[in-house]
């Protein structure tokens, strides 16, 4: 098996230099030829001949081809289905906002987590992502758009904290200041609420923002559109989130996807309020996108601003996202089906 280099911190590629028996600065230059963009160690012409031989027949550096490319003509946001070494695809997003470039990216390819209303988990798992890949999705979309991304959401295809190891290296190495430099507080990781990873994350010191996907104020509405409401049922959820507020003391954001006659009801919002109130938080409403598998309405603008005043009855700070890509399918899982049933 040959080594993905991409996936290496700094320290682990001059250790790996040193065991391919070179001094260990090697690691250093290799990792900056990296985020140069070099494809091949053949590339990298200030290490030795030899040595980039060594290279090649030990270790590679992944790819991320653009498959296909969505351009928005409402908003310019770019819609990526990158294909991975093994012709696996995963979608990324790039949006621009004032605050700076975004990208959406995935962290499996596939998803077991079964949500009803998500087009990423209707075949099940595929595999997870190695961090070069995580990291790819950033770096091709910088490469084909000539653009800084400043900004990252873990909000694409797959569980990330179903795939926590990869996931948390990712976010080392995004931050790391000779790679993409991407400050930890300009990125998200969005979550079901799997509760033992949440605590352990909190440990990691990364002040990230957790966004937890809650889309119900009870189990028994959660347990219709969530599988994994069975495994942990809200209460659980909520004092892992307090928990990750008190260790971190970093804001959570807790995303809402408003669903017509689902969980849209002013009983619905209060019982939201009463779970988030006295919270550091931010509560964002995603009127649902509607996929080809279930017909699944979005919430009308009456249900969605009396939800939206209910909520905010109990100090809560709420806002309804707004919706970029609209013409392009921009919400994940989608472009990747579509490409299959082809
Ligand atoms: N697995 C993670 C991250 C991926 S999903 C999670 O569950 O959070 C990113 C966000 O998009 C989640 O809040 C998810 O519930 C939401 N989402 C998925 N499908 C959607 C749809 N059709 N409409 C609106 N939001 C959706």
């Amino acid at each position: 098996m040959k080594t993905d280099v991409l996936s290496m911190t700094p320290a682990e590629l001059r250790e790996f230099a040193h065991t391919l028996g070179q001094p260990e600065y090697r690691g250093t230059q290799i990792f900056e030829w990296l985020y140069r963009g070099a494809a091949s160690f053949a590339e990298m012409t200030s290490l030795p001949a030899a040595f980039r031989e060594k290279l090649e027949e030990n270790a590679f550096i992944p790819t991320a081809a653009v498959k296909r490319k969505l351009v928005s003509s409402v908003d310019g946001t770019v819609k990526y289905l990158f294909e991975l070494y093994d012709g696996e695809t995963v979608e990324s997003v790039f949006m621009r906002y004032k605050h700076g470039n975004t990208v959406c990216i995935s962290t499996q390819v596939g998803c077991r987590m079964g949500c009803a209303f998500c087009a990423s988990t209707k075949a099940g798992l595929v595999r997870s992502l190695a961090p070069s890949e995580m990291l790819l999705q950033i770096m091709s979309a910088e490469r084909d758009l000539g653009e800084k991304v400043s900004n990252v959401v873990m909000m694409g295809m797959g569980e990330p904290l179903d795939n926590y190891d990869n996931s948390v290296k990712f976010l080392r190495l995004a931050n790391e200041k000779a790679g993409l430099n991407i400050g930890l507080r300009h990125i998200s990781l969005s979550t079901c609420g799997l509760v033992e990873k949440i605590d352990m994350l909190a440990k990691e010191d990364l002040p990230i923002t957790l966004s937890l996907s809650l889309h119900a104020g009870d189990d028994e509405t959660r347990k219709k559109i969530m599988p994994v409401a069975n495994r942990y049922p809200i209460s659980e959820v909520i004092a892992a989130c307090k928990r990750y507020v008190d260790t971190t003391g970093r804001r959570i954001s807790f995303e809402y996807a408003l669903i017509e006659g689902v969980n849209d009801s002013e009983k619905d919002a209060e019982k939201v309020g009463r779970l988030l109130s006295g919270m550091l938080c931010h509560l964002n409403l995603i009127p649902v996108n509607p996929i080809k598998e279930k017909n699944f309405k979005r919430s009308g603008k009456n249900a969605i601003k009396v939800f939206t005043d209910t909520v905010e009855k109990y100090k809560i700070n709420v806002t309804v996202r707004r919706k970029l890509g609209a013409d392009i399918n921009a919400s994940c899982g989608q472009l990747r089906a579509a490409e299959k049933s082809n």
